[in-house]
């Protein structure tokens, strides 16, 4: 049996998902599918928020989440590598924390100097770091929602450029992207005021969420039609 741990890393969740979700989306899914469902769910949270039904809106986000980990598996990017190397408990663009993007204007992206004994070890950590960048207080949690519709937008346009030229910048971008949206899936549940790690132990406590195996053995009708 396979597990999501309260402390778990995200290196660590990222390995559960590939345990149980690899052979099944090796079958069944391509990486445009991977994005679909990644879009698919996080919709279908931000439909939640803006009912104000939180625990569809956390379900669905953690499982929009999940997909974005098999793409990952996919590309062979280490997620909590580049979300570091992004966000050293710094903004990525303003190179500060808390963000002061809005309060100094500022209007380039500032280099970020990485400070190894400050990197979170688990993913709660992750995420309480990203409370410190980006304080939840400072923004509604609709507003939060609507920046990970724009951060999925923009990984849908790399992955777009990708595909068209299969060139070597494009793919770097790919990370950079993810990285952006994990951080606005941390945004939401700290303007939520919940930890995604407990969330996802309650989700991943035994094997595939569904059909409750390692792997997955779930067909490609259950996942194409599973309501949430
Ligand atoms: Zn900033
Ligand atoms: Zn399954």
């Amino acid at each position: 049996m396979a597990q999501v741990k309260k402390n778990t890393t995200i290196k660590g969740y990222q390995d559960f998902i590939q345990r149980v979700y690899g052979e099944n989306n090796n079958r069944s899914f391509g990486r445009r599918d991977m994005l679909i469902n990644i879009e698919r769910f996080a919709t279908r949270g931000l439909k939640g928020i803006r009912k104000q039904d939180t625990k569809k809106a956390k379900f669905n986000l953690l499982i929009s989440f999940s997909w974005l980990m098999s793409l990952m598996n996919r590309f062979n990017v280490d997620l909590e590598n580049e979300v570091w190397k992004r966000f050293p408990y710094l903004c990525s663009y303003c190179a500060s924390c808390p963000c002061s993007c809005k309060a100094k204007k500022v209007k380039s992206r500032q280099k970020v100097l990485v400070n190894e004994k400050k990197r979170p070890k688990t993913l709660e950590e992750f995420q309480n770091m990203f409370a410190r960048i980006y304080p939840p207080g400072t923004r509604s949690l609709e507003h939060a929602g609507i920046h990970l519709a724009e951060e999925i937008g923009e990984l849908a346009e790399v992955l777009l450029a990708y595909r068209g030229g299969h060139k070597e910048e494009d793919l770097k971008n790919i990370p950079l992207e993810s990285s952006d949206v994990f951080s606005c899936f941390a945004g939401i549940f700290n303007s939520i005021g919940e930890s995604m790690a407990k969330e996802l132990f309650v989700i991943f406590s035994n094997n595939c969420h569904i059909c409750k195996k390692i792997p997955c053995v779930c067909s490609f009708k259950t996942i194409t039609e599973f309501k949430s």
